[in-house]
This record gives C-alpha cells, sequence and structure tokens, in this order.
C-alpha cells in the first residue's frame, strides 16, 4: 500500500545545530502539520520544539526510518510563509542553524526558554475521575498533574526527584507521554510568560472619548486650562496617563475630571509601558517634550521643496507595487522623519501595512511619540524594555491586523505584518541593526530582502549613509534622495576644530580653553550644552607605576575601568569587578596603583565642578539602561538639565531645542581602532553629535577637539562634507577591496584552551588554503583577535575577503561541520563562528 501523502515532515528544531530533520507525522495529525507549524519532536533523549519548513510523501533518499513527532502545538500560530523563507534565506546567507533563525520570527524570541507548563484540560479532568477508559499510565500521569494542583512545569514533571511539590512518587514522567495525552486533548502547554511582568502595572490613562469638533472647542473658549488638557491629549495621540500629563500641568487631574464630566474623554487602566510609550515613556520621563507641542506636530506640516520631491519619488516606487529600494541622504534635522512619515500615511491608505526600523527606540522616544502622534494605535511599538507578554500583544496586534505599522529595533524587521508596503530603516549606518550574537543577520539588509520577496518598498534613510550604501545608491542600484537642508531657515552649526596638540586639555575634564569659554557663554545665554566623550567610567585605566603594568581582567584582554560611582574596578566587556587592589598583582609593589585616563564619569563630576551654577548630567549605559533614559532625557527636554555630558548615547537622533554648543572632548578615540570602518565611525559619529547643536531658534556651533585635526574623517566632519568624505574613504576601500569593492566574511575560533584555539585556527587555515587558491578568496590571517580573550576564552580570527559572495560562501561552508572531506572537523572544545559581512572587527 502507497504511503498516504505528506506523512513526513523536514523540522528546523530549536537548537544550535545545522540543517533539518526528517520527521514520521503520526497517522493522527496527517493532514493537520502544516509548513510553519509549531511541533515537538524527539532529538536524542529530549524532547524540543521546531518548526515544519518541509512537508514530503515519501521518506527521503539515503534514509531508512524517521522518528514520528511527538505533538502539534496546537495552540501556537504557525509562522506566516513569507517570515518562514526570510528565515532559511537568513539561515543559508548567514551559515546560521535554521532553528536559531527561525526564533527570530516569534513573538517572543527567548521563548526556548520560557517556561513551559502543562495542565489538565476540563477534558482531562472528566477523563481522570471517570478513570474507566484510562491506560494505566496515562491515568498515573494525568494523576499526577491533578496532585500538583492541575498544572505543572514539564521541567519538574520530567526530571526525577525534582517532582512537583505534593506529588507522591519521585517517578518522572516522559515527554513522550505528555505529549501524547497533548495530542488527546486530555493535557494542553502552556508557555509561562514571565508571570512577574506579565501583571503589567496600569495606570490610570486619560482617553479621548469622540472626534472632538470645533463646536466642542468653542465651548471650552472660556475654560482654557481644559481645552490646553484637551489639546494635550490630542498631541499625545488621544490617550496618555494622568501621570504624565501632570508633568506638564500639576492641576490638571481636575480640568481632566471636568472634561470627563462633559463626556469629551473618559478613564482606563491602562498597562503602563504601552500608554508610557505613547506619551513618548510616559511619566518615566515627564514627556520628553512631546507634549508641549514643539516636536509631535499631530497635523503634518507643509512639505518644504526638497521633501515633496523626495516623498513623489517614494510614492512612485510604491505606485509600481514590487521591490524598490530607495537611499533618502538628509542632513541631520532635515526632515527625513517627516518624508516616513508622509510615505506610511500612503502606505496605510492603499491598505497596507510599513515597518520601521530604527537603531535603539529607548534613546528615541521622541520618534516613537510622533508615531504615534500621527498614527495613533495603528502603531505597535516593539521595544526591549516589553514583558513577554506584552510583546506578544503587540505581535498579536500586527498579526491580525489591528495595527498596521511596527516599530522597533533590528527584530522589528520579523513583525508579522500581512500585505507589507514600505519598510523604513532610519539611520541606516548604525551599527546596532548588525547582531552580535547568536545569527549574525544584519538587519538592514533583511530589511531589503524581505521588501524584495514582498514586493515592497524599502527606504534607508540617514544623515551619513554607510558606505555600502551611498555606493549602491551611487551605482543605481537605489534611488538617492537627498534633503540638502533643513526645512526651517535652521543652518548646520558651524563647527570649530580644536588642535589638542596646541591646545592643552585640562586634565580632568579634558576642556581647552576655548572650550571652556564657549561654555561658559553658552550658560551665560541660558542654553544648553551637550559635551561627547567615547568613553565611560572614571579612570579609564589602572595601572601600577613600580612597573608600569596596567590592570587587566581576569577573563578578558582588555584594561580595568575605574568607577568612582560604585568605588570599583570593571571590565567592560564581561562586567567583571573587583576593588581596587593595594598591591600590584605583577611586581607585589604596594601602595603605587594609580588611575589615569578619564570617561563620562569623571568629566561630569569635573564639569560640574568647575561650572558650579550649572545643572550636570549624564548619559551612558553606566547611569542609563531602558528604563533610566527618559527621565535623564525628560530633563533634557524641559531644560532642567544645562551640561549633558555623554557617550555616543547623545548622538542618537535627539532633538532638543535648547541645545546650542556641542562639545567633542576627543574626536580620536575611536580613529586608532584596528578596524577598516574606524575613519567611517569616527565620521558617523562627529557629524551625528554636531547635528544636535542649533536645532531650534537660536544658531548652533560645535567645537571638536582631536589630536588628528588632519585625519579625513575629522577634517570632513567638520565641514560637513559628507561627499568629501565618502569620496576618500571610497578610493581606500577600492585599493584594500574591502567593501564596498569586496565581501567579507569572519572566521572566529575561540575556546577555554589556548594551545588548541591556536592549533585549530592554523589547522583550518591550512585546510582551507588549497579551496581559497581554487575559488579566488583571500585569508587574511589566521591571527589574534584584538579582543584576544573574552569572558575566560582565547580567541582568534581569519578573515575571507573575496570580489564575489558565491566562492565566499562557498569556502565558508567549508570551515563548518559537513558530510566529507573537504569539511573542516574543529575539536569538541573549540567552536568556529562564522560572520558573514561583519561589523565588529574585534
Ligand atoms: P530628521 O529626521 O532628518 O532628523 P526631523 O524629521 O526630525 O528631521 O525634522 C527636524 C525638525 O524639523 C523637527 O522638529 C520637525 O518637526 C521639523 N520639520 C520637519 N519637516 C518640517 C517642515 N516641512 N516644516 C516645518 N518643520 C519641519
Ligand atoms: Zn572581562
Amino acid at each position: 500500500m502507497p504511503a498516504p501523502a505528506t506523512a513526513f515532515a523536514d523540522v528546523a528544531v530549536q537548537l544550535p545545530v545545522a540543517g533539518t530533520y526528517c520527521y514520521e507525522i503520526p497517522a493522527r495529525l496527517r493532514g493537520r502539520v502544516t509548513r510553519g507549524a509549531r511541533v515537538m519532536v524527539p532529538f536524542g533523549h529530549r524532547g524540543v520544539a521546531g518548526v515544519v519548513v518541509g512537508l514530503l510523501d515519501t521518506i527521503p533518499a539515503g534514509l531508512d526510518t524517521a522518528r514520528p513527532l511527538d505533538a502539534l502545538l496546537a495552540d501556537e500560530d504557525p509562522i506566516p510563509a513569507d517570515l518562514l523563507e526570510l528565515c532559511l534565506w537568513i539561515s543559508s546567507y548567514y551559515e546560521a542553524p535554521p532553528g536559531e533563525a527561525l526564533r527570530a520570527a516569534l513573538p517572543v524570541g527567548a521563548q526556548v526558554s520560557a517556561q513551559k507548563i502543562v495542565e489538565l484540560t476540563p477534558a482531562g479532568e472528566q477523563a481522570l475521575s471517570a478513570g474507566g477508559a484510562l491506560s494505566r499510565r496515562d491515568r498515573d500521569v494525568l494523576g499526577v498533574l491533578a496532585q500538583a494542583g492541575g498544572a505543572a512545569p514539564q521541567r519538574a514533571l520530567v526530571k526525577p526527584g525534582k517532582a512537583p511539590r505534593g506529588t507522591s512518587g519521585p517517578r518522572g514522567v516522559r515527554a513522550r507521554d505528555i505529549a501524547e495525552l497533548v495530542e488527546a486533548g486530555l493535557l494542553r502547554y502552556r508557555r509561562e510568560m514571565d508571570q512577574a511582568r506579565v501583571k503589567a502595572r496600569t495606570e490610570r490613562t486619560a482617553v479621548i472619548a469622540r472626534a472632538i469638533t470645533d463646536d466642542d472647542r468653542a465651548g471650552l473658549a472660556r475654560a482654557p486650562k481644559q481645552l490646553a488638557a484637551l489639546t494635550a491629549l490630542e498631541r499625545a495621540g488621544g490617550a496618555a496617563s494622568v501621570a504624565a500629563l501632570r508633568q506638564h500641568e500639576p492641576n490638571i487631574a481636575a480640568h481632566l475630571r471636568a472634561l470627563a464630566r462633559a463626556e469629551l474623554i473618559h478613564f482606563e487602566q491602562r498597562p503602563r509601558a504601552l500608554t508610557g510609550l505613547i506619551t513618548g515613556s510616559g511619566a518615566d520621563n515627564g514627556g520628553n517634550g512631546d507634549m508641549n507641542g514643539v516636536h509631535a506636530p499631530s497635523a503634518p506640516p507643509v512639505l518644504s521643496e526638497a521633501q515633496a520631491q523626495a516623498l513623489t519619488a517614494i510614492q512612485a516606487l510604491l505606485a509600481d507595487e514590487r521591490f524598490g529600494a530607495a537611499l533618502l541622504y538628509g542632513i541631520t534635522g532635515s526632515g527625513k522623519t517627516e518624508v516616513y512619515l508622509h510615505a506610511i500615511a500612503d502606505v496605510l491608505a492603499a491598505g497596507k501595512s510599513a515597518i520601521v526600523l530604527v537603531p535603539e527606540i529607548s534613546l528615541t522616544p521622541q520618534l516613537a511619540a510622533r508615531f504615534r502622534a500621527r498614527f495613533g494605535d495603528q502603531v505597535a511599538i516593539l521595544h526591549s524594555a516589553l514583558s513577554n507578554r506584552q510583546r506578544f500583544d503587540e505581535w498579536q496586534r500586527l498579526r491580525t491586523g489591528a495595527a498596521r505599522i511596527a516599530l522597533g529595533a533590528r527584530s522589528a524587521v520579523f513583525a508579522p505584518v500581512a500585505n507589507l508596503g514600505i519598510i523604513v530603516v532610519d539611520e541606516e549606518h548604525d551599527s546596532s541593526f548588525k547582531q552580535e550574537e547568536g545569527v549574525r543577520y544584519h538587519g538592514r539588509d533583511v530589511a531589503l530582502v524581505r521588501a524584495q520577496r514582498a514586493g515592497a518598498v524599502c527606504l534607508l534613510g540617514s544623515a551619513t549613509p554607510s558606505l555600502e550604501s551611498y555606493f549602491a545608491a551611487e551605482s543605481g542600484r537605489y534611488k538617492l534622495l537627498a534633503l540638502p537642508e533643513r526645512p526651517t531657515p535652521k543652518p548646520l552649526p558651524e563647527i570649530r576644530l580644536i588642535d589638542l596638540r596646541v591646545h592643552q586639555p585640562e586634565r580632568d575634564a579634558m576642556l581647552t580653553a576655548p572650550l571652556a569659554q564657549a561654555i561658559e557663554e553658552t550658560l551665560a545665554r541660558d542654553e544648553q550644552v551637550i559635551l561627547f566623550l567615547n568613553r565611560r567610567g572614571f579612570d579609564t585605566f589602572v595601572l601600577c607605576v613600580a612597573c608600569g603594568q596596567p590592570l587587566h581582567c581576569h577573563q578578558c584582554s582588555v584594561s580595568l575601568t575605574y568607577h568612582r560611582g560604585r568605588d570599583l574596578l570593571i571590565c567592560h566587556y564581561c562586567g567583571s569587578q573587583r576593588r581596587v587592589p593595594d598591591r600590584c598583582p605583577s611586581c607585589f609593589a604596594t601602595g603605587r596603583i594609580v588611575r589615569r585616563g578619564l570617561g563620562t564619569e569623571k568629566v561630569a563630576a569635573a564639569v560640574a565642578e568647575r561650572f558650579a551654577s550649572a545643572r550636570v548630567d549624564r548619559l551612558d549605559r553606566d547611569v542609563a539602561s531602558g528604563p533610566q533614559i527618559g527621565p535623564i532625557l525628560g530633563r533634557m527636554a524641559r531644560r532642567e538639565t544645562d551640561i549633558l555630558v555623554g557617550t555616543q548615547m547623545v548622538t542618537k537622533g535627539h532633538d532638543f531645542p535648547g541645545v546650542t554648543l556641542v562639545g567633542v572632548l576627543c574626536a580620536d578615540t575611536g580613529l586608532s581602532l584596528p578596524d577598516f570602518r574606524a575613519s567611517e565611525r569616527t565620521f558617523q559619529l562627529l557629524t551625528q553629535v554636531a547635528g544636535r547643536a542649533g536645532r531650534g531658534d537660536r544658531a548652533g556651533q560645535v567645537l571638536i577637539q582631536s589630536y588628528r585635526p588632519d585625519s579625513v574623517a575629522v577634517s570632513a566632519a567638520a565641514k560637513h562634507d559628507y561627499a568629501g568624505f565618502y569620496r576618500a574613504e571610497r578610493a581606500a576601500r577600492q585599493e584594500t577591496e574591502f567593501p564596498p569593492y569586496g565581501y567579507l566574511a569572519a572566521v572566529r575560533i575561540d575556546g577555554r584552551y589556548i594551545d588548541q584555539v591556536i592549533d585549530t585556527a592554523n589547522a583550518l587555515a591550512a585546510h582551507i588554503r588549497p579551496h581559497a587558491q581554487a575559488l579566488s578568496v583571500d585569508i587574511m590571517g589566521p591571527s589574534e583577535a584584538p579582543l584576544a580573550k573574552l569572558k575566560g576564552r582565547t580567541r582568534w580570527h581569519m578573515w575571507l575577503r573575496a570580489k564575489e559572495r558565491k566562492p565566499l560562501r562557498q569556502l565558508l561552508r567549508l570551515t563548518q561541520r559537513g558530510p566529507d572531506d573537504a569539511h573542516f572537523q574543529p575539536p569538541a572544545d573549540v567552536r568556529v563562528s562564522l560572520d558573514v559581512d561583519p561589523v565588529s572587527a574585534l
């Protein structure tokens, strides 16, 4: 008898293993298992989750038998076909395990680590009390659950000796048996989603009850405070927490109550994080300027000539209804966001949906607030501070079409929207779009691929486009759209270069006389200052003056930074901490340890001392992670901060009209890194931070202190000369055949034992060298990585460079375990990981 159709499934298991595995579909599930379905399968001795990526009528050639899959996770939505394909493309392009790549398309990325709960269903309860028809084994399993109160974590059930409290025997239950009972409908799986955070704190939220008419407004003519409250609420997108509104108007609650009595608004309890975002992090940052009406107009402004032209070009691409890519190169503050908003409005009007990727959403609450103000609940905001439950809910809103704009960091590129019209990648040059662990995809590149497959438009925007993107625009692959001026008469700030070889900086804050004077004058005019230094901590290195040795992290080959706030030495790579020793670990001299160098913590302290009347605040990873960023930005927006000292976190798209002076303490900190993008990154940072000055009514100025004022990155940034920088950098890349003139991949080799790592690196290089020659791929290395030790693991690397992608990928495959001798077999303790189109050179 011929086997019935689709009797086998190709499954990508959620484990870091290459390839997919074939399982038999048990008769009871045939016809129900679809592509994209979530299943449980046996793998070795355990059961793991997986995704069905293919259905087969017959067992693949070369395979004798296939184990049956355990269960269909029927209550979890299958992965939509387009996302399934996208993830498989990622798996193949980045040489990443397919199961890992598919995890990105699940609403809760880390879901496999979420607790899996097994629960009795009503049918299960009934069967247990009726007893009769159950096998002894089934009765046992159901009995264990009943004794545990009806539900227990699968892990506790399966692990003998860890039986849930109150169950009789220590006997473990088999995962298989549970799965069968799930199939039979007597048990079900449920994912415990982070209970503490699921019960999201709610807050009292004022919500506009109906469309506000001119008559309503006229009726409030004699109650201007009520009218102001209503306007604030409209600007916030129709809903805002009372606490957030109170930040602007302490008596607002009374006015809101009056509005509620007039039935213009009503109150609801809404989850805090969600409304928090509606109001630009709401109570957490006091609105961050979005509700004083300066930054969040709810009605679109009239576009400038250049904006209108860019929009027309995008509309033409959209009208084509097939893939098109455009690069919106617009100087800082030129109104790129406004163009995105208009283009997205068109996309929505055409019944389609949009994805907007931004580098780091917690750093740019203003942007989220502008989207909310324009599109209200149509926007689903995906950010890292969401609990799993909230993330799941936002995902659900996108999936059902309740929300049609997904706004978030790189992983939002997997948002489950249907009928995609446009993907916007804002600040496309930003390196945070590259995922640096696990599946090392680049959010911008995946956005292009997704748009291509969906026949959508991909719009990349930046004031400092990456070399790759500008090159693509220059060669006509992307349409180049330019916004060369700011829409309102706010010229770009004047930039002065200060040569640190001529002007001695003072030791504690690294201020030269001209910068100190400029700060003085700015403060005297009651305007705000941003000081940028790309190093955090107090003293950035600590050494023994007896032997000259700096103190290193035990785990990593980096020097430790002293943090005064915590009075500890901290490793910025692994986070390990220790006290400052009295005795040098190298030469054992006592009392000779000194601290040198400076980071933002020290600068902030020194600046506060020197400008005693100024209110000084700091923004860097030490003081601000996720939720703490809002309040710092909020104080800045409300002009409660006079001087903000920070790392590159201060360079991101902030729009503070009060800032008229930006000081760069040392422009060159990143220039000497062993990274072919060092110059590009420096140029981008300097241009971006300069763009924070003079965005309000008054002109801004920027002072850049540098030891290398003649370097292209610094001098071009000082002249607002992107074109000049691009030409110089492109020539350098052409000469060295680095991107965009060649393709790169990094092969990283790391392990606990230094000898083993070195041997493996050399053996691997020797193994692929003949193939590399045949394929015309250059091998650079192997050599010790600049970050030679990380978290106790020795790191070596090798870079591969080729004119074409195909041979590069062929060669990469040979570095991985595989079926034949052409593949390299690393020792078990050494990890060989691949990074296609690498961004980090460390
Ligand atoms: P970018 O995204 O290029 O940094 P934004 O879109 O944030 O620029 O615009 C900078 C500022 O100019 C914002 O405050 C924005 O509201 C304002 N703006 C943008 N376009 C216009 C316009 N056409 N007319 C008036 N103001 C505008
Ligand atoms: Zn370390």
